[in-house]
């Protein structure tokens, strides 16, 4: 036909999904053009997700951490906050990021095209030319001609309805832009994004009050993880209102008022409150509506979401998705690993390469971690799941208060879960409360893949002294065999 640009795969959004999609595919020797609305490449996850949540989380750990030597004799004094700086300090680690993809676009021959795209056939995408930081659209029209397409048009924060137009009503975007710090905040949502939000801002000098629907904070976690969490964590917070609905919200002079209702018949709740910042963190919604999906016979759900099968194929077989927009839990490592089956399958089919062309997305387990202070982290079953399913476990939970680098680092509140069936022994999920929790986790996710039991964790060697040990540990406890303490 008539098109500006012929490829072979189109990829449409420029975040974790769809840079390693495009990245993969040009490494398997396949044209690509990368469509990004943005002026920089990595979505939500570099530019205002995980990245720049990370930048600032550390920054509050180590202020924190700095308090907690106060005991061990050192003592720094209160800190001197300058938030413009620390603002420039999280752009800096984004750019350092986002440039550094687009070089690696650059290296591998990827053409991006910056723009909104929209499909208008099965075979061909309509961009529409934007500028500046946003997504100022300027009216110019290119027509992308593609033999396979790769859907990674990502996600965006849901808005409650009746929250006012104010620029003190903000979502993890604005919580990240970080304007100035209010004395009192109302994390809407305690799930991951506002409790780290809620970490942030309380370290840098916020009260915090927190409502949820459910009936716990951190939903999906082990219980006994979070209440390790909520025990720390409980300096920082007024309020936590569980099993609590937000109803109504006004701007007055004074702040936000917002009005709260039970979320169970029967139940109580506060009366109206009044906050400088209030963060809906109350989940994401998928953008498959927005991206001319039924011109091109691409099915989308109610919700926004597009089905996949395990090669990540919608119902058009030429057209693939991957990321946020097919699916939970919404998370960068899902994205990645999604989009390097998507490459490889069309690199396949396209080069005729039958190997290739089987790839397939079959992860057993997916983790999961709250990078608060204490890290929370997860993978696989946890025990309510395991009793919901009427599976049989055997426990092995290992307390950091007899892990001799916990103490050392003054940080002996956590502890390590693992969960095994009774049965075969092996491993079917496990968490970790504590510092450096995140960095933990994969380990179990590596043994759950493996099919590992409580042995062959139990006898791998850990170093000592380390946090991780505590992984050993715990699989020794589950086995019956632990008897001393590191
Ligand atoms: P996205 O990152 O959403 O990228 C989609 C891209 O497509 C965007 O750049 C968008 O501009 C572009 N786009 C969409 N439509 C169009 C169109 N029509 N035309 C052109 N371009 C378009 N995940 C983790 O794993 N770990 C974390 O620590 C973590 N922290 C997070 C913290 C916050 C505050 C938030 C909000 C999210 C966090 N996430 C985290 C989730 C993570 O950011 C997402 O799972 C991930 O970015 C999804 O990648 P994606 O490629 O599917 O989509």
């Amino acid at each position: 036909g008539n098109a500006d640009i012929n490829c072979d795969v189109l990829v449409l959004g420029g975040g974790p999904g769809g840079y390693s999609a495009a990245f993969r595919a040009a490494d398997l020797g396949l044209n690509v053009v990368l469509v990004e609305r943005y002026a920089t490449l990595g979505g939500v996850c570099l530019n205002v997700g995980c990245i720049p949540s990370k930048a600032l989380l550390h920054v509050a750990a180590v202020m924190d951490e700095v308090s907690h030597l106060k005991s061990a004799g050192i003592d720094f004094g209160a800190p001197r906050v300058d938030i413009d700086q620390l603002r420039g300090h999280k752009e800096k680690v984004i750019s350092k990021l986002t440039g550094g993809l687009g070089q690696m676009a650059k290296m591998r021959k990827v053409t991006v095209v910056r723009g909104y795209g929209s499909f208008v056939g099965a075979n061909h995408l309509e961009v529409e030319e934007t500028t500046g930081d946003g997504q100022d659209k300027t009216g110019t029209k290119k027509v992308v001609a593609f033999q396979r397409a790769i859907i990674a048009a990502g996600s965006q924060a849901v808005r409650l309805p009746f929250m006012p137009d104010d620029p003190r009503v903000v979502d993890s975007t604005g919580a990240l832009a970080l304007a100035s710090v209010p004395k009192r905040m109302l994390i809407l949502g305690g799930g991951i994004i506002g409790l780290e939000m809620g970490t942030v801002y309380s370290t840098l000098g916020a009260r915090l009050d927190v409502v949820e629907m459910l009936d716990g904070l951190m939903q999906g976690a082990d219980r006994d993880l979070v209440k390790v969490w909520q025990k720390m964590n409980a300096y920082r917070f007024d309020n936590i209102m569980l099993k609590t609905k937000t109803v109504g919200a006004e701007a007055t002079p004074e702040g936000i008022k917002v009005s709260f209702a039970p979320a169970e018949e029967g139940g109580s709740a506060p009366e109206p409150q009044t906050y400088d910042l209030v963060l809906q963190a109350v989940g994401r919604s998928p953008n498959g509506k927005k991206i001319g999906a039924d011109k091109a016979g691409v099915s989308v759900t109610d919700r926004g979401f597009i089905d996949v099968d395990i090669q990540m194929r919608t119902n058009v077989p030429h057209i693939f998705a991957i990321g946020d927009i097919v699916g939970q839990p919404m998370l960068a490592h899902k994205a990645v690993h999604e989009a390097h089956v998507a490459a490889e399958v069309i690199a396949g089919e396209l080069k005729g390469d039958k190997a290739l062309a089987s790839a397939a997305f079959n992860a057993r387990v997916i983790p999961s971690v709250a990078y608060t202070d204490p890290e929370v982290a997860w993978v696989g079953l946890t025990e309510d799941q395991a009793k919901a399913q009427g599976i049989k476990v055997r426990k092995g939970l290992f307390p950091w208060a007899a892990s001799g680098r916990a103490i050392a680092n003054g940080r002996d509140e956590g502890f390590t879960k693992l969960l095994f069936d009774e049965e075969t022994h092996r491993i079917l999920g496990g968490g970790i409360v504590g510092t450096h929790a995140g960095d933990m986790i994969g380990e179990v996710a590596l043994a759950i893949e493996m099919g590992a039991d409580s042995v062959d964790i139990g006898k791998t060697i850990h170093p000592h002294p380390t946090l991780g040990e505590s992984i050993g540990m715990a699989a020794e406890v589950a086995h019956g065999s632990c008897t001393d303490v590191p």
